[in-house]
């Protein structure tokens, strides 16, 4: 008997999870569960990070976490439980089929069967911000080589796994070349692993809208974690509802389930929603722990439920729904049917294909050269070449002033006066020679720029690798 923890989380999440919950129980699953309190009310309580230790304590014994949505409250200091339990955990790989199941759920996508597998624990979601200037606050994104090994190669064995025939990889790298280039590079290094595997790369604004139109042309697509994130409710929405998909986050060690849909507050307690989706996260669980055969008797009697017309509000449908049920009665209908087949979607078969990826070996470091630095000031000025004329008059210093740049933009030498300008400015130094410099000269500019009365507020080094430049140019530079 396998212990997993539950939390039933807030808004329809208590509905959802015990129509869950009774199904797996049906099911004849060697499992059993022991229940937390995560979220709103803990939240309240003031615990801003909505979980108790003891909670986590439960997750990390059981390893295995099937959670409902839960509801972050509004305003400031509540740090979001599902990105910190992905991140404190080690779940790098999110993984989220949407397909259709037409005729019987409405889409405009027949043939619809994806398989969207997100980065987790980096990106933007890192959550790292700073406001620097009255105008001006930032959010770094910060893409790690092991992150991008992780998750591609996890995206390649998934499709080994399960019999899929292409990886598609999304990135914006034709403006993002350090860190999205990184995850686009990884990938070309690592499909070459796997030649039996279709490959191609989308830059992800198009492919987006080609998902969206199209998306029975794709099977595995991985990607980064915020256009993941965005993507997969598309994906999801497209297929039918939102509420039809399931989440798997998986870990090395751990492994967490949710429904991709939110708490829903609006339609808690009302006995309406759909609980497909934590179901879907349930299946993917019970596959997960190698409880196959139940995971398998339980998406044919949900298939099957579908197929009787026996819909949620969410995908009912005049004329080709047969009967509208809430969350209790869909849960008792699919129990009804446990050990039947659909017959009209296709049947699932189910293997127990655990994933594991060997581990990321440290690459040998690379001759690493500093070439200069980004001196960033808070200065609410309006004409670039005030702050240009007094930092290229430093003396006493090998590095020279090379471009100001605003949000981006060259805007000196030589920048144009229709350009619009924050108080947050970039002022690039470099060797006069062109050559590497020490790291004390960049603390000498620093002290110089503040001596100048200028306004400090970070640094960025700028390093040759490998004797290639390894940071952005101004934009017009
Ligand atoms: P949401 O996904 O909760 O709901 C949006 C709409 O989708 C609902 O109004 C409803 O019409 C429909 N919907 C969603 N799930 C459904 C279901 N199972 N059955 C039928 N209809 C369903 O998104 P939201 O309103 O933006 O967010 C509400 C709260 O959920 C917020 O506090 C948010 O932070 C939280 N949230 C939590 C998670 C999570 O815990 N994993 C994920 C997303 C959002």
């Amino acid at each position: 008997m396998r212990t997993i923890t539950v939390a039933k989380g807030d808004g329809i999440g208590p509905e959802i999870m015990d129509a869950t919950l009774k199904i797996i129980k049906a099911s004849g699953a060697h499992v059993d569960f022991e229940e937390i309190e995560v979220g709103e009310k803990v939240y309240l309580a003031g615990n801003t990070s909505g979980i108790s230790s003891e909670s986590w304590n439960s997750i990390r014994k059981n390893k295995v976490f099937l959670k409902a949505p839960i509801t972050t409250p509004q305003g400031g200091g509540y740090k979001s439980l599902n990105v910190t339990t992905r991140k404190m955990l080690g779940l790098y790989a999110n993984v989220r089929p949407c397909k259709s199941y037409y005729p019987f759920v409405s889409t405009k996508h027949q043939e619809m069967d994806l398989v969207i597998i997100r980065e987790n624990e980096e990106d933007l979601y890192a959550g790292i911000e700073h406001q620097q200037t009255d105008e001006v606050v930032q959010c770094l994104k910060l893409i790690s080589r092991p992150g991008c090994e992780k998750i591609i190669r996890y995206a390649f064995e998934y499709a080994r796994q399960y019999g899929r025939k292409k990886v598609t990889c999304f990135t914006k790298d034709n403006i993002m070349k350090q860190t999205d280039g990184l995850f686009h590079q990884v990938f070309d290094e690592i499909g070459l692993e796997y030649p039996e595997i279709e490959k191609e790369h989308w830059i992800i604004d198009i492919g987006a809208a080609k998902m969206a139109d199209t998306p029975e042309v794709f099977d595995v697509i991985v990607t980064l974690n915020l256009y993941g994130d965005v993507l997969s409710d598309v994906a999801a929405q497209i297929a039918g509802s939102v509420g039809l998909a399931g989440s798997a986050n998986i870990g090395e060690e751990c492994s967490m389930f949710e429904a991709i849909h939110g708490s829903a507050p609006r339609r808690a307690g009302q006995n309406v929603a759909n609980p497909s989706g934590l179901l879907q996260g349930a299946i993917m669980m019970l596959n997960h722990i190698g409880e196959t055969a139940a995971a398998e008797k339980i998406q044919n009697a949900w298939l099957k439920t579908i197929e009787d017309g026996i819909h949620t509000y969410d995908i009912y449908k005049e004329g080709k729904s047969r009967q509208k049920v809430g969350t209790a009665e869909f849960a008792d209908a699919i129990i009804e049917r446990l050990g039947q087949k659909p017959q009209q979607l296709r049947e699932v078969r189910f293997e127990n294909k655990p994933i594991h990826l060997k581990p990321y070996a440290r690459k040998e470091s690379q001759p690493k050269e500093l070439m200069g630095v980004d001196v960033f000031i808070h200065w609410k000025g309006l004409d670039p070449n005030e702050i240009g004329e007094k930092l290229s008059k430093m003396t006493g210093t090998n590095l020279q002033l090379s471009m100001i740049s605003n949000r981006g933009i060259k805007v000196w030498p030589e920048g144009m006066k229709e350009t619009f300008c924050t108080d947050h400015w970039r002022c690039r130094f470099k060797a006069k020679n062109g050559n590497q410099v020490q790291p004390k000269e960049v603390l000498d500019v620093m002290m110089k720029t503040m001596d100048a009365g200028l306004d400090v507020i970070k640094t960025e080094n700028l390093y040759n690798f490998n004797g290639k430049a390894a940071y952005s140019l101004g934009q017009g530079q």
